[in-house]
Order: structure tokens, then sequence, then C-alpha cells
């Protein structure tokens, strides 16, 4: 099934320079970038990106964490992309992530993990509403 999802490049990952190299990862996946743009969140913007989590003890931490430095926001479109985005982006902590995942291979930490993938097509749909208006997307 065709599907879109939302990754972030977060900014642990926009300040080292790594852009480039995540969305060469992305690229070689097969996966299409359809829409593209850089943002600098501010806490509030945060605190709403990461609404799900706001009972949690990290998500103060996280909130400050995300509105840092700026980010890279990018729509991904292909079959079965929710999915397959995780799978390349690996698990959450990069201690547990697999061999060859972005985790694995950029993360700093648990919390400073370089990358955002929406985990299902829903939640695809709110965040990619919640940074993009319908005419910043293309169909690829
Ligand atoms: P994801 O879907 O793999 O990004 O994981 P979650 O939705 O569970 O968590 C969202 C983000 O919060 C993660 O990507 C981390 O940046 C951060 N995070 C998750 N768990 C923790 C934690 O226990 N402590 C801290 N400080 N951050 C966390």
């Amino acid at each position: 099934m065709r599907q879109r999802t939302l990754c972030l490049i977060k900014p642990d990952a926009v300040n080292r320079n790594l852009v480039g190299a995540v969305l060469q990862a992305i690229e070689a996946e097969g996966l299409h970038v359809c829409a593209l743009r850089m943002i600098h969140f501010t806490k509030a913007q945060a605190e709403g990106f990461y609404a799900v989590h706001r009972e949690r003890p990290f998500f103060d931490s996280l909130a400050t964490y995300m509105c840092s430095g700026p980010l890279v926001a990018c729509v991904l479109e292909g079959e079965n992309a929710v999915a397959r985005y995780r799978t390349l982006m690996g698990a959450t902590n990069p201690a547990d992530a697999a061999e060859g995942t972005l985790r694995k291979r950029f993360a700093q930490s648990l919390e400073h993990n370089s990358v955002h993938g929406s985990d299902s097509p829903e939640s695809a749909a709110g965040e990619i509403a919640y940074l993009f208006s319908t005419c910043d997307i293309v169909s690829r």
C-alpha cells in the first residue's frame, strides 16, 4: 500500500551536518522525498508536536531538546513507507538499534537519537498536517 510518513532530522543530527547522510540513506532505501523544510521549533510548537507524550517524565527535556536548534522535516512517500522508514531508523534507544540503522549510525543517546518517524499511518497524517500544508507536498 502506498503511504506517506513524516521524517524529522532532529537538532543533534542537523548540528553535526548529517542531513545529507540521512537523506542519502532514505533515498537508497527507495523512499521518495515529496516535501522538505527546515524548522526551528518554539518550545510550544515542540510540546504540541509531542503532545502524546505530555504525561511522560522526559516530556519537558524532550521538548527543550527539540527546540534547541533547527531540524529538517520531510514527507516521505512509497510502498509501506511507515514501516519501511521505522525499520531504517532502528530502535528508539541506539543501544538497541540494529547495525546499519540511522540511529545505530548517528544517535548520541536515547533522547538525542537523530531522527523521528511516524509510528502509524494515522499519526503520519496528523504529524504531516502539523508541519505542512497541502500545497507543500508533491506526489511521487
Ligand atoms: P520513537 O517513536 O522511536 O521516536 O519513540 P517514542 O515515541 O517512544 O519517543 C519519542 C522520543 O522521545 C524518542 O525518539 C526520544 O528522542 C525521546 N525519548 C523516548 N524515551 C525517552 C526516555 O526514556 N528519556 C528521554 N530523555 N527521552 C526519551
